[in-house]
């Protein structure tokens, strides 16, 4: 029991550590991506509000079902098929029987799911269940975010694998913290999404090439730092990666604006109330 307890912290603590951009980087990605929509999908205006609200209700959701967490990330290079041709085989189905469902558990099941959200939103488009499609609009920014963020796409998530731990940290959390007020997403262009799937597979295979950089850098900040985790630390790190995590975020919120928009002309662009009431209940589910 005892023993159960201590486990049970223990995850709880590795969750709150390990939480993708951190709700401040979760808030700004949704908040902003609306800034890109069209007139008519506008047209509800509590978008950016309730979109950033809601960033970060995937991770609250890790504190209470075990199933979720496998959704927030892919440790894509533990494909052999992604280091050899960088790639991996993408649809469902056909990697599910190629890869078997418990390898792909394993290693996370977060383009899957990003693209199941997608499909989920396009449903509730079409039925016209606003309040829901708002929410999963929120879930779908969160699952794109995380697939912008290098250290969710690799099997040394946390630098374990190179003697740095607790870089996802003090990128993700110490590092956005301290700057995120200085971010500012700059307005896209939208174009509409082909292939959701392929998609989602493309910006995770281009992301997940930062994370050398990333590490690289933390190296070098240590570094600079006199070998400790101070100010000059933090000071250092934005100053190297931030140009990159600037657009990191930027493509994010770009990405979360594309599908949400991409779901809108799927479900045949309804027309959308100006104001949607989420009940309380409804939210984190
Ligand atoms: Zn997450």
């Amino acid at each position: 029991m005892k023993r159960n307890t201590i486990q049970s912290v223990l995850m709880f603590a590795m969750i709150l550590l390990l939480c993708s951009w951190g709700e401040k980087g979760h808030q700004k990605i949704n908040g902003s991506a609306s800034q890109n929509f069209p007139a008519r999908l506008n047209r509800y205006n509590g978008w950016s509000e309730k979109l950033a609200e809601h960033g970060s209700d995937p991770d609250k959701r890790r504190r209470t079902d075990p199933t979720e967490d496998i959704k927030h990330y892919i440790d894509i290079d533990a494909y052999s098929d992604f280091l050899q041709t960088n790639r991996i085989v993408e649809g469902k189905e056909e990697a599910f029987n190629k890869y078997g469902e418990e390898f792909i558990k394993k290693n996370g099941t977060l383009p899957w799911v990003t693209d199941s959200t997608y499909q989920e939103l396009v449903k509730q488009f079409r039925a016209k269940e606003w309040s829901k499609a708002v929410l999963t609009a929120a879930d779908l920014g969160h699952y794109v975010a995380d697939g912008h963020m290098p250290l969710h796409l690799t099997l040394n998530y946390d630098g374990q694998l190179t003697g740095q731990k607790g870089i996802h940290n003090r990128y993700e959390s110490k590092m956005i913290n301290l700057y995120i007020d200085s971010i500012t997403v700059k307005r896209s262009r939208l174009h509409k999404v082909q292939n959701v799937s392929r998609y989602v597979f493309d910006y995770m295979y281009q992301n997940y090439q930062y994370k050398d950089s990333l590490l690289k850098d933390d190296l070098i900040a240590f570094n600079a730092s006199g070998q400790e985790y101070g100010a000059m630390y933090y000071q250092t790190l934005w100053s190297q990666f931030g140009t990159i995590t600037i657009r990191l975020i930027t493509d994010s919120s770009k990405a979360t604006a594309e599908l949400i928009r991409t779901a809108w002309i799927e479900a045949g662009r309804p027309r959308i109330p100006r104001e949607i009431s989420l009940n309380a209940d409804e939210s984190i589910k």
